[in-house]
């Protein structure tokens, strides 16, 4: 089997551009012919100090930051450290965090704050399975230590339509649609995003952060779970993981090629194709409100549940992968980050098609 015969739709780890994983696997064997592979390159060294700077600087631009006002951090333990990390900085026992409960990862998130402080729930579509992202119905009140979000609900396939006014520091969990579309970064005070979705590999977790919030963590943690030090120290606080900072890199350096307005119109035009499919085809349902619906995963099902399994062992045989919907919901959901191509979209929809063509056949 050729890599070129697969298409992976999967929610992360996800599809990277060829040109990002041929550069990494040359890395591996030789990195900027140096003789060393970069996994042998130390991480106080030039080479690597060079690379995170680039890295960084990449992240600024493509977000439209100064790095006189923002600070980037790589880091470990994923979106599950940051959901433990920003109430441990931030929420003081006996203070209100505000967080919008939009689904499964905003809700963990939550879970988290509960740890260290209290949780007033601004909204929550909960109640309805998370098909819309939830409105706000009253003001934010500026008594709240900070207020966070999910940008994009990437288990029930729904997305932010407008940054909220916020009158505390907003902070917001980007991991499923960073640098997919323009965005006004600087509405945020804080934002992070797992690296296996549109930043590249598992194991790294961007985090980019306004440097004036720093006078406002709350308690002294462990050095590694504390901003502070992790600014302080550059990213390099302990050893980080030095490959999976290196395909962002070149991730980045891919984004930057492309340019964020051509992947967002690529990415409208993925999410349109795909969409009007499901809307189209006899078999399937979409399932998120259309208002509000995602255009980096696309979920819906089928009518009739039980041909789920036929349509998922039609897919793979077709070269279509991880389309499966996740455990907690079932049915389908294709995730469409930014190393998939409007043809490769394309190849799913006809997919699709002859599909209910053999299902329909009389
Ligand atoms: N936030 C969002 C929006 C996610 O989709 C996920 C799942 N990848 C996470 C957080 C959790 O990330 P991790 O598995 O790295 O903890």
């Amino acid at each position: 089997m050729k890599k070129s015969d697969i298409i992976n739709f999967g929610a992360g780890p996800a599809a990277l551009p060829e040109s990002v994983l041929s550069e990494a696997a040359a890395a591996v064997l030789n990195y900027r012919d140096t003789g060393l592979s970069i996994l042998e390159i130390p991480h106080r060294g030039p080479l690597f100090a060079e690379l995170l700077a680039e890295s960084k600087s990449l992240v600024l631009q493509l977000a439209g930051l100064s790095a006189e006002e923002y600070e980037v951090l790589w880091l470990q333990g994923g979106g599950r450290m940051q959901f433990a990390m920003i109430p441990m900085n931030f929420l003081a026992a006996g203070a209100t965090a505000g967080y919008i409960d939009s689904g499964y990862w905003a809700y963990d998130a939550m879970e988290h704050a509960r740890l260290f402080g209290n949780v007033d729930i601004l909204a929550s579509s909960r109640e309805i399975g998370y098909t819309v992202f939830p409105e706000l119905h009253r003001p934010i009140p500026d008594t709240l230590s900070y207020v966070h979000l999910t940008t994009n609900n990437t288990i029930y396939g729904t997305q932010l339509q407008d940054i909220p006014d916020c009158p505390v520091p907003l902070f917001a969990d980007m991991s499923s649609d960073i640098f997919s579309q323009k965005r006004e970064y600087r509405k945020f005070d804080l934002f992070y995003a797992v690296a296996q979705k549109n930043l590249g590999a598992a194991g790294n977790t961007l985090v980019v952060l306004r440097k004036n919030l720093l006078d406002k963590v709350v308690r002294r943690s462990a050095s590694i779970l504390d901003y502070s030090m992790q600014v302080k120290s550059g990213s390099v606080l302990n050893t980080p993981p030095v490959f999976a900072i290196y395909i962002s890199l070149l991730t980045l350096r891919w984004i930057k090629a492309k340019g964020i307005d051509t992947i967002e119109q690529e990415t409208l035009a993925k999410a349109q194709l795909l969409y009007g499919e499901v809307e189209r085809n006899t078999l399937l349902e979409p399932v998120a409100d259309t208002a509000d619906r995602s255009r980096m995963n696309v979920v819906f099902r089928m009518k009739d549940t039980a041909l789920e399994k036929e349509l998922s062992a039609h897919c793979l045989a077709n070269g279509i992968e991880g389309i499966e919907g996740h455990r907690s919901v079932g049915g389908f959901r294709v995730s469409l980050y930014n190393a998939i191509s409007l043809a490769q979209v394309q190849k799913l929809v006809d997919t699709l098609q002859e599909f209910e063509k053999k299902k329909t056949k009389k």
